[in-house]
């Protein structure tokens, strides 16, 4: 739920709002609300397909990519059942916790595995060493670029790892920030699955971010085929209901929207990162709609005094400490967050 009384820049979502195209699309399809959604669905599908360049059944729509998240666990826990064999999720900490979240709540184990002291990136060695200790079933959950840091990890070793991989390492490839990424050594997993490196890997994508569609609900999930229509038995039936799909479809042709969205995330990471440099506080460099920068002092003081300024910051995210989230907003949204921080340095308290 919203309050209009904080500025809300703890969960990153896109503050510009949904496009104008959106809000029509949604408009004009409220009419067809008692059907089922089969027909804005097969569009969208159709139109992913066309932008990624892959086949409609390499595509799973999701209510939101967490139901992707949540289908692909399931799927495998049922293969791993069937088959006799032990299931487990690797992850590294601190990573976007709803896939740990889904598997506590299926009894799934997961080995979590922290970043790396020095930068923050995933720590190769230690991951690929818990699934390579299991002889049962492995779903690697990775984020690329990751929540909450923010930065992109190796191209080439991520690659490597995919590739090389024992039948029994599955790859739940979370590229919820794609569009953010400026870095040219970054590869997109969608091309691997294209160019099928693995046919154990899975790449979830969601309009929540770039596209400010979160309230919408809509991600997907692009694999082989195969893999593809193994999950959609779990997700759920009709799924991205009709406003979303609609709103998803307007969006995308709306190249204007697109474009001045990232503009508008761009500028406001210029804006933090000036004033972070001014003020000698440390980043990681950020290739989303989000930075992880230092704070100086208590973490859970910084959160308090920043809501008690009207301001709410991303959370904590154990073991990392030190550091904050914040969302990047509009850029009128982060001069008053810069206004706030400069009188936290004023006062000794970043
Ligand atoms: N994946 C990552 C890495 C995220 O950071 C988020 C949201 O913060 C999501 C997925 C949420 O996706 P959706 O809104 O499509 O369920």
């Amino acid at each position: 739920m919203q309050n209009n009384k904080c500025l809300e820049l703890n969960a990153n979502e896109n503050s510009l709002g949904m496009s104008a195209s959106a809000k029509q699309a949604i408009t004009d399809s409220l009419g067809a609300g008692f059907r089922y959604p089969d027909n804005p669905r097969a569009a969208l599908i159709s139109k992913i397909a066309t932008i990624h360049g892959v086949a409609e059944n390499q595509i799973s729509l999701g209510n939101g990519s967490t139901e992707n998240i949540r289908a692909t666990l399931q799927m495998l826990q049922y293969k791993a059942l069937k088959e006799g064999r032990q299931f487990q999720m690797v992850i590294p900490v601190p990573t976007f916790d709803c896939a740990e979240m889904y598997a506590n709540a299926i009894g799934v184990p997961v080995v979590k595995i922290p970043l790396t002291t020095e930068n923050y990136d995933y720590d190769f060695d230690e991951l690929q060493k818990a699934a390579d200790d299991f002889d049962g079933i492995s779903l690697l959950y990775i984020c690329n670029p990751n929540n909450p840091t923010g930065i992109i990890t190796s191209t080439s070793r991520l690659k490597a790892w995919v590739s090389n991989a024992p039948d029994n390492h599955y790859f739940l490839l979370d590229q919820a920030y794609l569009e953010y990424v400026s870095d040219a050594s970054f590869e997109s997993g969608i091309e691997w699955v294209k160019q099928g490196l693995s046919d154990k890997l899975i790449v979830i994508h969601t309009f929540s971010k770039l596209c400010a569609l979160a309230g919408m609900r809509v991600g997907y999930a692009i694999s082989n085929p195969q893999a593809i229509e193994t999950v959609e038995a779990f997700m759920s039936m009709d799924n991205t209901n009709l406003s979303g799909a609609v709103a998803a479809i307007a969006t995308l042709n709306d190249a204007e929207f697109l474009a001045l969205s990232l503009r508008n995330t761009n500028q406001s990471r210029q804006m933090i990162e000036t004033v972070l440099d001014d003020l000698g506080l440390r980043y990681l460099p950020s290739q989303t709609n989000f930075i992880f920068h230092e704070i100086k002092g208590d973490l859970k003081t910084y959160i308090d005094r920043m809501r008690d300024h009207g301001i709410k910051v991303g959370r904590e995210f154990p073991p990392v400490t030190g550091f904050n989230r914040l969302t990047l907003g509009t850029p009128d949204e982060m001069a008053a967050f810069i206004k706030v921080l400069k009188l936290f340095r004023e006062k000794d308290w970043v």
